[in-house]
């Protein structure tokens, strides 16, 4: 949590001096606070003052990276414990689960489903983004062998799981240097080893267990210079996993309780398979940084990619897209001219049924500052007035010889007035997406041309 002024303003010389440009210690602590300055602008401030408030102002959960420069993924960090009062910064990474003991063949053909493992939904292309490689084997070749394999064929961020630090740290050091693989040793592994394994391969480590000894352990790593670390309650249950997160992420926000202010890494694995997807969709929901998913099947991985979409979309800012008149399909100028808001949601669902119908259409998309039909006509944006600006802005009456537009159903109430304001004639559309093909295939085609 960020300090306030006054506790930064205590802190301070208190000379008075302008040295740092500015007139007196507390608006230097007060611009400090809102980030407009630096600690170091201060030149009388001590450097023991200095690094106590740089330890006091450090965020309350640490960011870990992983994967290679210049495109890390970035873990952790988070503000809040719930979405509404700020927004989740950083998306839980999904990491596709997969055995060094599969053999290589296998581990080929997976690595080549991964790759199809892509969705669009409004708009924005959902994935997952590291392999969770597990030396099942128990051998440190196949476990090399199958590392890889993946590397070559993915180059993706990965979880390297195995019970020996030793196997961790001669694969990370043999394939990965540089790429920042998230090293988790589910064996007993001293302090020592693991701050060991952390110098030679500069890797981010994953630390397991309750949440006393995972504590205890990330402190004294942290006292020997390790804090890349990510926490984990292991493969435990569902229950006993969120009460983990749950605490973690309280105390870290809530108590400052630095020792458990680090990213959580989560397990959804299990042999229902069905019912760990579902587990790592509560995990996504509630604080895990990383979950561990044997998803692999795009009908398990779908649900849990949309929760974290939901989850980590700013609650604040609706997802839109730019307004605009956007062509469906191989248009012409005798095709549908329908008409609906930039809220992202709004607009995909409309053109996944022009899609489904195989109707080209034109789309109006009116700037309603991203909110959905309703909504927007409630806050008086989507109205005769927005709507006829739009058709002028994006010169619909060119791109199509028959002067119709389709307007949502839900706002029907407007749809005399448009009809005199923008002089076109207005056809009054099904008041669900879900009802677009049909109207097309029967109503546009009876009443429309
Ligand atoms: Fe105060 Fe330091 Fe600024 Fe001088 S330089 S006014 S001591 S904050």
């Amino acid at each position: 949590m960020a300090l306030k002024g006054l506790d930064i303003y205590k802190n301070l010389p208190r000379e008075n001096c302008k040295e740092c440009g500015v007139p007196t210690c507390l608006a230097f602590a007060m611009k400090v606070a809102a980030g407009q300055a630096k600690l170091e602008d201060c030149p009388r401030l001590s450097k023991e003052a200095q690094a106590e408030l740089s330890e006091a102002s450090a965020p309350p959960q640490r960011l870990v990276k992983l994967g290679a420069d210049p495109h890390p993924i970035e873990l952790g960090q988070e503000t809040v414990l719930f979405r509404h009062e700020e927004k989740f910064h950083h998306p839980t990474a999904v990491a596709l689960r997969l055995s060094d003991a599969a053999g290589e063949e296998e581990i080929k053909k997976a690595c080549s489903a991964f790759l199809k493992l892509q969705f669009t939904r409004v708009g924005q292309v959902l994935k997952p983004e590291m392999i969770a490689l597990v030396n099942e084997s128990q051998s440190p070749d196949k476990f090399r062998a199958a590392a890889q394999i993946i590397r070559g064929a993915l180059g993706v961020p990965m979880v390297l799981m195995s019970d020996s630090a030793e196997t961790l740290g001669a694969v990370a050091k043999a394939l990965f240097s540089g790429c920042r693989p998230l090293l988790y040793c589910t064996g007993d592994a001293s302090v020592e080893t693991l701050a060991a394994l952390r110098k030679e391969t500069g890797s981010p480590l994953c630390v397991a267990g309750s949440l006393e000894s995972v504590a205890e352990r990330v402190k004294a790593l942290a006292d020997k210079g390790v804090k890349d670390v990510i926490i984990s309650a292991g493969a435990v249950s569902l229950s006993e996993a969120l009460v983990f997160s749950t605490q973690t992420r309280r105390a870290a926000l809530g108590k400052k309780f630095r020792p458990l202010g680090c990213p959580v890494l989560a397990m959804a694995c299990g042999e229902d398979k069905a019912a760990s997807a579902l587990d790592a969709c509560v995990h996504v929901s509630k604080y895990a940084a990383v979950v561990v998913s044997d998803a692999w099947e795009p009908h398990l991985l779908l649900p849990i990619l949309t929760a974290r979409q939901n989850i980590y979309t700013d609650p604040q800012k609706p997802v839109q897209m730019v307004p605009g008149l956007y062509d469906v399909g191989e248009v012409t100028q005798e095709s549908p001219l329908l008409v609906t808001t930039n809220f992202s949601l709004s607009y995909y669902s409309v053109e996944g049924e022009v899609e489904s119908s195989r109707i080209p259409c034109r789309i109006l998309a009116v700037d309603t500052e991203g909110t959905s039909v309703l909504t927007a006509w409630a806050a008086d944006k989507f109205n005769s007035e927005t709507i006829t600006a739009a058709l002028k802005k994006f010169a619909a009456a060119e791109k199509v010889n028959h002067n119709k537009l389709v307007l949502p159903g839900h706002v029907a109430v407007i749809a005399a007035t448009l009809a005199e304001d923008s002089g076109w004639k207005v056809l009054v559309g099904p008041r669900e997406a879900s009802g677009i093909g049909p109207f097309l295939k029967n109503s546009w085609k009876k009443d429309g041309l």
